[in-house]
């Protein structure tokens, strides 16, 4: 468990984040299956609490400022540079193909006849969006 050499983690202004312990009581043979895996417990609920919340809360600043968008949830925080691409924290899928949103690859769009209220860039070809 040791972190030395490693620089701390940041947020999206380079302060530290700061972190506390947390005491958590799971199934003994769930505690030795993840010691012999050797599994680092301290990121492993952080991994976990993030994909469980990933729209909810920010995985690199940790805040709760999240805006939800046609594409998916973004962290207002760590995306206040309009010069930097938007970085997602969690994508939609298209409601149209199902084909999950993937800025700047895969944006949202319509037909221009408006057969397709809303699709994306894979199913829309560029001719056809409005
Ligand atoms: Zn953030
Ligand atoms: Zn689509």
């Amino acid at each position: 468990m040791s972190s030395v050499g490693r620089p701390p983690e940041v947020d999206s202004n380079g302060e530290p984040i700061q972190k506390s312990l947390v005491n958590v009581t799971i199934p003994t043979k769930l505690a030795n299956f993840l010691k012999k895996k050797g599994i680092n417990r301290s990121r492993l609920f952080v991994t976990m609490a993030q994909k469980m919340f990933d729209s909810e809360v920010c995985d690199k600043c940790y805040g709760e400022t999240i805006e939800e968008t046609l594409l998916g949830w973004y962290c207002k925080d760590c995306n206040g540079n309009p010069n930097i691409p938007l970085r997602m924290l969690k994508c939609k899928e298209c409601e149209n193909c199902g084909v999950r949103y993937d800025p700047p690859y895969n944006m949202f769009s319509q037909s221009k006849d408006k057969s397709v209220q809303k699709g994306c860039w894979d199913c829309i070809p560029p001719e056809e969006r409005s």
